[in-house]
């Protein structure tokens, strides 16, 4: 039977949950820290950063939002973000992107501490995820973890599976391919040079597209009883859509996640979950 994964329900569930640990954490001294670094005035970044900024306070943390001038210079940036890496009472820092074209983005990751890389970009993070250091203190790109955390509360079973993950960004195929891999997955991720996507497709036990085309996983593209996750933001005709040709898709999935209210809300959800973290590392 078709299961409609509905995230906004589970992402719910972890706030009541996280609440309860900013409870304990604010027992022991100290509410966790957020700040969130917002340059210009792209409106997507700015509905983005007010829920984190909402959210944040919803939970009882300290938040502050820096809304930055479009024309900010690069050391500019760099000396805020140096001022919060020293800042005692911020334990993760989230600069909002995409940056404007002047400011060289890679240089901004890099700056940040990464113990308090709470949207787990940077090299140190990334690096510790890619060479498999499950051991070592590291945080985990928001979106990917906010799918492992999907499939692992609905008990999906993820080792031994073939799982296909459309899309090989830094921010989302990557890392989640990685975090697969750990689970013991056979992961294929296709991009856009894939000679034949559905071939792919079509042998994936898990899902997940992470692409940013509207309806580019249609039904035939799919076997039966697959579990797709769709990451795609699209806006056609003025509503969103993922990537997953939602109607056709679902007629053979065991599972899937719609657009919105899917993965979507899982990615602020574990921005605050990592928030957590860093202020646990980080002590009173
Ligand atoms: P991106 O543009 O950085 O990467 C897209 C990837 O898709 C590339 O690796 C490219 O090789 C691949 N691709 C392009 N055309 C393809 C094709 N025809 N077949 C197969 N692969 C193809 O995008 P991104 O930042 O990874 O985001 C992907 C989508 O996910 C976007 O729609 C974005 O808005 C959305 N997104 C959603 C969330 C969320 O929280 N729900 C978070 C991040 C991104």
């Amino acid at each position: 039977m078709l299961k409609i994964i509905n995230g906004k329900e589970i992402a719910q569930k972890i706030y009541s949950e996280l609440r309860e640990e900013v409870k304990i954490l604010e027992k022991e001294g100290r509410a966790p820290g957020l700040a969130v670094v917002l340059v210009g005035s792209d409106p997507a970044s700015q509905t983005y950063v007010r829920s984190k900024e909402r959210i944040a306070g919803e939970l009882g943390f300290f938040s502050k939002v820096f809304r930055e001038k479009e024309d900010i210079s690069q050391q500019e940036l760099q000396d805020l973000i140096k001022r919060l890496n020293q800042d005692r009472e911020i334990d993760g820092i989230l600069v909002q992107l995409p940056l404007p074209e002047h400011i060289d983005e890679k240089t901004i990751i890099e700056a940040i501490d990464p113990y308090k890389d709470v949207d787990g970009f940077h090299p140190l993070n990334t690096g510790r995820l890619f060479s498999g250091q499950r051991d070592s203190f590291r945080f985990e790109a928001c979106t990917p973890l906010g799918i492992m955390e999907l499939l692992e509360r609905e008990g999906i079973e993820i080792e031994g599976k073939k799982a296909v993950v459309v899309g090989r960004s830094n921010i989302v195929g990557k890392p989640l391919a990685h975090l697969l891999l750990e689970r013991n997955a056979t992961v294929t991720i296709c991009h856009s040079r894939t000679r034949d996507l559905a071939k792919e497709t079509r042998e994936a036990d898990i899902l997940i597209a992470a692409v940013g085309k509207a309806a580019l996983i249609t039904g035939d593209m799919v076997k039966d009883g697959v579990v797709a996750i769709d990451v795609g933001i699209n806006r056609v005709d003025g509503k969103l859509t993922g990537d997953l040709d939602f109607d056709s898709v679902k007629e053979k999935a065991a599972c899937i996640t719609p657009v919105p209210g899917g993965v979507g809300p899982m990615t602020i959800a574990m921005l605050m979950k990592n928030t957590i973290k860093a202020r646990k590392y980080h002590g009173v």
